[in-house]
């Protein structure tokens, strides 16, 4: 590297400090803007914001519904595996028999919060929530069934 080079560089460094700095020292001289929060203290009024990727969760309806199909494709694209689909075949009552979900599991302590399975799957059964609080006592609490017990098993057929 030649000398007009090396000084360059050292003067866009400057700039991209003096930068970062401006940002900072813009809220030092403001504290009423308030950019960080008191946790665990503020528990209880603690914000959270919508894209916070906290744990997977499948919505459910107030009629307990929820839009997974059993398709597999969040287990098949999960990276590391957090992921389990059982399904069993449901029977119609013309006797056409069609793959429905019995457990979707989800292993949040092996999740690295991807998205991949949010992404990917078709029906937009799954999304993320902002719960972070995920400290237990048992390994087998961090491993979660998502649709809720008792849907459509008793109807159906194991297969
Ligand atoms: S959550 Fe989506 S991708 Fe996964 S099994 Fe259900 S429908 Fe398929
Ligand atoms: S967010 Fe990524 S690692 Fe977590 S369950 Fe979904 S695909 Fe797997």
């Amino acid at each position: 590297m030649n000398i007009i080079g090396y000084i360059t560089d050292i003067f866009k460094g400057v700039i991209s400090l003096l930068k970062g700095m401006k940002v900072t020292g813009s809220y030092f001289f403001r504290p009423w803007t308030v950019v960080t929060q008191k946790y665990p203290e503020n528990r209880k009024k603690l914000e959270m914001y919508e894209r916070m990727k906290g744990e997977i969760v499948m919505p459910h309806n107030a009629k307990n519904e929820h839009k997974c199909t059993g398709c597999g494709i969040c287990e098949l694209n999960c990276p590391n595996g957090s992921i389990e689909i059982i399904t069993f075949q449901l029977v119609s009552e013309d006797g056409k028999k069609k793959r429905a979900i019995d457990k979707h599991i989800y292993r949040i302590g092996m999740c690295t919060f991807c998205g991949l399975c949010v992404k990917t799957c078709p029906s937009k059964a799954l999304s993320f929530a902002p719960n972070f609080e995920h400290a237990v006592f048992s390994r087998e609490r961090l491993t979660k069934i998502l649709n809720k017990e008792g849907s459509v098993l008793e109807k159906g057929v194991e297969g």
